[in-house]
């Protein structure tokens, strides 16, 4: 007999899915053909047996849509600029010239550059993906571009996938409107989104194509439509979605946002005649209500109920009761369940973590046990009580868990007043009693913090980790490193001096490791570019800070010369920013949690005699929400988070912090407000245009322009960064400008940064006799 029920079912969808492999197999199979060790072949078939594994996971947990396409041997963008064409000029030398492999080198020389072969092209462009940690590759676009089916890839995988699991798959494609809107005019005279008439026939082109290899779903991600929106834009998906539809109008297209809620392009989505809309409810559960209100009676919904950013178990009696009320208003057929996002976002397999504490454990999910819960909540709609009661036992004892909940850190941060997040005194009262000790002169220098990073430094870790060398041995070698570089800056005349970094191993694992509440993994690898992963710590519990995490090497340092010693730590943003974060309190409350453990820090590094602190807050900027609406409560928290972390000194410590990576435009008056001493910015290779944004007064307290580029081994002379200084002395008082770098120095060699300060220092002494 027919089965009724499983007519019924709701459909289980997956929007992604990593694509590295459990071990990283990608990344080694990549960087292998890239370095010459390996062919193509070769490179194939690793890319083959990863795609071949996670189809068949993705069957065997009953996954009715699996995606194929969300492969990538780079970047999803990348492929889809590669189907539709978009391959910037300077790149045809690549095919034309004799190269063996051409779709995949030229593929590899658009992500990466070309040097081979007599030729010498630049990459493109990247950028971070949304507000994730994901970078993409920028398509470039001209004012006569053009658009063709190039790259085969989607038909391939589509075929492949087709073979290997007997089901029909669902390709997935980065939709027309939203990749117009990811890429960048590289000329003027055109607005991109007017490409849309171009580019749309190259998509039906596709889908058409796909119906014909026997497609039935395809999947197009249009993030955009959970954005800000202009009315030519809106005008574009109308457009966009009314022809294809037109053109080919038995494929059954699924329309996917995520990251955020529909908000007021609600109306506009439901309304675009797709087959089905999926939406993300993690991010933005409310918008449920405002779609199921309006859903028209021939779209299908998606939810997306389990969180594809991060890495905690589902809470399945809130998922239920989203789908419930969805089942309510559209009923079974109409419904399918999904993680929020593609899985590309959380790392592959936590059975694969051994390390972890069991009870911890249990109340975690990698990708693959992120494919189960969408299973396990199908199974519990059909019925299966025990799953859920399995759910709810684990979701509850993290509710109550003694390794999560400490009263006392809870009782500290519900106790916060205005006054934590206020320095005794005003700036201008703080520099002239700073001013007044330090007797430093005008244009001081200074450095971000870290020097290189050597192998010798590097093995030095290993080798303790190993247990080949003993905690004293290695403590002996760092401190020698660390006098060494503290001779070397006291020789060349820097100002005020830095310890180095030596004992670190990153920026922020450093302190994760060595406050509570926070774990790490073993494997929880995440793509955030190419076949470079990152592996952040997992903020688990309520934060503090057992014992000193920096005054050893601090005042180790300090006391080893006569000159200042700046303490270096990292802020609460950033070490919030970069790790996967607890999601069973409001982030402003870790972030707090965070601030008062750094504060206890610097309290502590003022009493070790340390009279110059650096906070360092990187990540300040992308913690932006995606919606300007969302900005103000954000850099309200953050800021305070960093003033609570700041504000616990006498006015005679000079509190640094640092940033990079940003256009602080928009966000001024709240760095202002962060209230520093001192800020020391990325400024050199937009030549201290960024710094205009702190001209005119709108930043009052002292700012060091960074005036070369860390990035590139080349040394910057004399002259150049005298002339950066002019220039940042023409749009800031000169008694407020530092001297510094753009950024640390841990990924430099000792040559390079030995000459470049060198002619920093140089370049101060020149400017103060300029002024
Ligand atoms: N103090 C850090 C360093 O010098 C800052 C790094 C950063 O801003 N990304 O390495
Ligand atoms: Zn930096």
């Amino acid at each position: 007999m027919f089965n009724q029920k499983s007519f019924m079912r709701m459909l289980k969808n997956n929007p992604g899915y990593p694509r590295m492999g459990a071990h990283r197999e990608l990344k080694k199979a990549s960087e292998q053909y890239w370095a010459g060790k390996t062919t193509r072949d070769e490179l194939f078939a690793v890319a083959k047996t990863i795609r071949q594994q996670n189809w068949k996971l993705q069957q065997d947990a009953g996954i009715d849509l699996v995606p194929c396409n969300d492969f990538s041997f780079y970047d999803q963008v990348l492929d889809t600029s590669l189907m539709l064409g978009v391959i910037p000029q300077r790149y045809n030398a690549v095919l034309t010239q004799n190269v063996k492999n051409k779709e995949i080198d030229l593929y590899f020389a658009m992500a990466r550059g070309y040097q081979k072969d007599g030729l010498d092209i630049t990459a493109m462009e990247m950028t971070k993906w949304f507000d994730t940690n994901y970078h993409y590759i920028v398509p470039e676009f001209t004012a006569n571009q053009q658009f063709r089916l190039f790259s085969e890839k989607v038909f391939d995988e589509f075929n492949l996938a087709k073979q290997v699991t007997g089901i029909i798959p669902k390709p997935v494609l980065i939709g027309p409107v939203s990749y117009l809107l990811l890429g960048k005019e590289k000329e003027g005279g055109f607005d991109k989104i007017d490409l849309i008439k171009k580019i749309v026939p190259v998509y039906a082109e596709v889908l058409k194509r796909l119906k014909a290899h026997g497609a039935i779903w395809v999947q197009l991600d249009e993030p955009f439509l959970a954005l800000d929106l202009s009315q030519k834009e809106k005008d574009a998906f109308v457009y966009a979605y009314t022809e294809l539809k037109k053109q080919c109008p038995e494929i059954k297209t699924l329309l996917t946002t995520y990251f955020e809620g529909l908000g007021k392009n609600t109306g506009l989505a439901v309304n675009l005649p797709v087959s089905a809309l999926h939406i993300d409810l993690v991010r933005a559960p409310k918008q449920l209500d405002a779609v199921l209100t309006i859903i028209p009676e021939t779209l299908s919904l998606s939810l997306g109920v389990v969180d594809g950013r991060n890495i905690w178990k589902n809470d399945y009696i809130r998922s239920l009761a989203h789908i419930k009320k969805a089942i309510a208003v559209v009923g079974n057929e109409r419904l399918m369940i999904a993680p929020a996002c593609s899985l590309l976002h959380t790392p592959f397999d936590l059975d694969l973590e051994t390390g972890i504490n069991p009870e911890i454990k249990k109340w975690m999910a990698f990708a693959k046990q992120k494919l189960n819960e969408v299973n396990e909540l199908s199974k519990i709609i059909d019925g299966d009580n025990e799953l859920l009661k399995a759910n709810i036992e684990a979701v509850s004892t993290r509710n109550i868990s003694k390794l999560i909940h400490k009263q006392e850190i809870k009782n500290r941060t519900a106790a916060i007043t205005v006054a934590d997040a206020e320095r005794a005194s005003r700036f201008t009262l703080r520099q002239k009693i700073q001013q007044g000790n330090f007797r430093l002169p005008l244009f001081p220098t200074t450095t971000i913090g870290s020097f290189p990073q050597t192998d010798e430094i590097r093995q030095l870790r290993a080798r303790l980790k190993k247990g080949e060398l003993s905690t004293a041995q290695y403590d002996a070698e760092i401190e020698k490193a660390t006098i060494d570089a503290i001779r070397w800056q006291e020789e060349i005349g820097i100002d005020v001096l830095v310890h180095g970094e030596f004992e670190r191993n990153d920026m922020v694992e450093y302190f994760g490791e060595q406050l509570d509440g926070f774990l790490f993994t073993k494997n929880g690898w995440v793509q955030s570019y190419g076949s470079r992963c990152v592996k952040p710590p997992v903020i688990y519990g309520d934060v503090s800070r057992p014992k000193d995490i920096t005054v050893r090497w601090s005042s180790f340092a300090q006391a080893n010369t006569h000159k200042l010693m700046k303490g270096m730590l990292t802020g609460p943003v950033t070490i919030l920013q970069w790790s996967f974060v607890r999601d069973d309190q409001p982030r402003y409350v870790t972030a707090n949690q965070i601030a008062l453990a750094i504060r206890d820090e610097v309290v502590a590094l003022e009493k070790a005699g340390i009279k110059v602190i650096q906070i360092d807050e990187p990540a300040i900027r992308e913690g932006l929400p995606l919606r300007k609406a969302d900005h103000a409560a954000y850099l309200d928290w953050a800021v305070n988070a960093f003033r609570i972390s700041a504000s616990g000194v006498r006015d005679e410590t000079q509190i640094h912090t640092h940033m990079c990576y940003s256009d602080f435009n928009d966000i001024i008056e709240h760095i202002a407000l962060m209230d520093a001493d001192v800020i020391t910015i990325e400024t050199s290779r937009s030549q201290m245009e960024l710094l205009e944004a702190f001209s005119d007064f709108k930043y009052p307290a002292e700012i060091g322009p960074g005036v070369y580029d860390i990035h590139s081994p080349r040394i910057p002379a004399v002259a150049e960064m005298v002339s950066l200084l002019e220039k940042a002395a023409a749009l800031l008082p000169v008694e407020n400008i530092w001297v510094n770098p753009d950024c640390g120095l841990k990924t430099r060699k000792w040559p390079e940064t030995q000459a470049a300060l060198v002619n920093m220092v140089e370049a101060a002494k020149a400017a103060r006799e300029i002024f």
